[in-house]
This record gives structure tokens, C-alpha cells and sequence, in this order.
């Protein structure tokens, strides 16, 4: 079944569940790099349905080659044809991110901030850990900054870091911003214990669970953050 049928179902799945959830999607699975167009017209097709659920969509960031039209796509849909149930994910790895995340907030987006799952060249890309975990914790803060929330921007900090998490809580803290103007969001199955502490603290937390057939390109993705994770991956494999 292609991809975005898949993700019709799913929305209709949800409803019949009655879980509050959204959708992600990533538009290379609705077709992006076989003809823009296709991708759009799917991704239509689903915010149309998502929004008469009163669901709203969530486009995945990809490789960085793919970060302006995605960015292109997203602002068609979201501002010029006004579909207010979609939102858009930022890779503080990448230096172009605050320069992009300055645009939305000035859109008053609805982000989702990510450290990037992909490896990106030094011309474009912080080589050094350190360099994207600090621009993470910058960026989060230009989000939640008065500015950011009076246009409406709600952010959502993607990480299972702690001193990144640790920092957004710090933040709101001192600046007196409630629990309910962002969320945390993190990976179905990882760091349960911190998901667990988030939720006994009073935090929105929303959990990432992949769905449908094509689950090899994302489990390479878990992999190649964690490499440790194919052990536990063999190990659980074999076990009976
Ligand atoms: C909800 C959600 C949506 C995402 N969407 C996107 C997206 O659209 N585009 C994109 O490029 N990236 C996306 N990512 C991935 C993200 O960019 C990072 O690659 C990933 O979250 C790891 O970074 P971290 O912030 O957890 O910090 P890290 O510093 O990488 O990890 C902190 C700690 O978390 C644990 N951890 C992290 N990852 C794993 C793992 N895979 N397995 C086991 N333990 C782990 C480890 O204990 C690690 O020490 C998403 C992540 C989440 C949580």
C-alpha cells in the first residue's frame, strides 16, 4: 500500500482508538524525490483529512539537501494554502538552522527541534558534538523567547539528552513559562525511565512510535546514532 494511504489509515486508526496523537511524515516517503509535485498533492490529501480529524501533521527533516524544499513545501501548504494543522522539524547540527529558526518564529511556527539524524559535510554542519548540543539548547531558547510564543510559535524539544532537557526546564523555569507551552517529545522505547520522570514532573511528553512497512531506513537511522544499539539489537534477536 504507498505510503500516503497508509498514513489515511493510520489517522483513521487513531480516531478509532481515540488517541491523542499526531502524524509525522517524512516527504521523500510521499514520492518528493521522484516529482515535487507528487509530494504535494499527497501531502494535501492528508492534511485535508488530518484537518477534518482535527489532527495535525508533522513534516520530518531529512538530509540537508533536502532542508529548502522541504522548507518551500512546508510554507506553500502551511501559508499559502492555509492549512494550520502542519508543522515543521529543525537539525540544530546544521549552521543554517538559527537563521531558519529566526524566519519561523517570525511565522510563529509550530517547530519541532532536533539535534539531525544525518551526516552532513563540515561546510554545512557542526563537526563537534559539543558544537550541535550547544546550538540545540540556543535555539531552544530563541523558541521559547516571549517573542517566539506571542506569535504563536509551540515548540517541541525532541531529545533524550538530559542536559538538554535539563536546560529547556531550567529556562521555563526562570522565565516563568508554564508546562503546557511546549513539550518534550522522545523515541518509543528509549529512555523510558526519563519519559516516565518528565510525565511524574508535570510535562507534556509526546512519544515517536514508527509505523507501517518501511521500517529498515529508520532502524539504520537509530543505528547509526547509537551504534551500541546493534548489540542490543542481536541480542534481543536471539533471545528466546
Ligand atoms: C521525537 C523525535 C523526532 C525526531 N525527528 C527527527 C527528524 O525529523 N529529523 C532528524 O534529522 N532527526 C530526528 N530525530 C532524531 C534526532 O535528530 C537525533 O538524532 C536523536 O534524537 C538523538 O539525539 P538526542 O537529542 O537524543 O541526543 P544524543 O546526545 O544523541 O543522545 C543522548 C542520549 O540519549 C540516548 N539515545 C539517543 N539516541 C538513542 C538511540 N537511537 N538509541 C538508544 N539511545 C539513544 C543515549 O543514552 C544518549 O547518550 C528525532 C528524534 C526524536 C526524539
Amino acid at each position: 500500500m504507498p505510503p500516503a494511504i497508509q498514513i489515511l489509515f493510520l489517522i483513521g486508526n487513531l480516531d478509532a482508538a481515540k488517541v491523542d496523537a499526531n502524524v509525522s511524515l517524512k516527504l521523500s516517503q510521499l514520492g518528493l524525490k521522484l516529482d515535487e509535485n507528487l509530494a504535494i498533492n499527497n501531502l494535501r490529501m492528508i492534511l485535508e483529512h488530518a484537518r477534518s480529524r482535527n489532527r495535525r501533521v508533522r513534516i520530518d527533516m531529512e538530509e540537508a539537501a533536502l532542508v529548502d524544499v522541504t522548507l518551500d513545501i512546508y510554507r506553500r501548504l502551511r501559508y499559502g494554502e492555509g492549512f494550520s494543522n502542519v508543522g515543521v522539524v529543525i537539525q540544530a547540527a546544521l549552521y543554517r538552522s538559527e537563521a531558519d529558526v529566526k524566519q519561523l518564529i517570525e511565522e510563529g511556527a509550530w517547530v519541532r527541534l532536533v539535534k539531525g539524524a544525518y551526516k552532513e559535510p563540515p561546510d554545512i554542519a557542526f563537526v563537534h558534538k559539543a558544537d550541535t548540543d550547544a546550538n540545540m539548547v540556543k535555539l531552544i531558547y530563541l523558541l521559547l523567547s516571549e517573542t517566539a510564543r506571542k506569535n504563536g510559535v509551540y515548540l517541541a524539544v525532541a531529545s533524550h539528552d538530559e542536559k538538554v532537557i535539563s536546560a529547556t526546564r531550567a529556562f521555563a523555569w526562570e522565565t516563568k513559562i508554564p508546562n503546557t507551552a511546549y513539550e518534550f517529545q522522545l523515541l518509543y522505547g528509549i529512555r523510558r525511565d526519563l519519559q516516565e520522570q518528565l510525565v511524574a514532573d508535570g510535562h507534556l511528553v509526546r512519544i515517536y512510535v514508527p509505523y507501517g512497512t518501511a521500517w529498515y531506513p529508520y532502524f539504520m537511522r537509530r543505528l547509526a546514532e547509537r551504534p551500541a544499539n546493534l548489540w542490543f539489537f542481536v541480542n534481543n534477536f536471539f533471545r528466546r
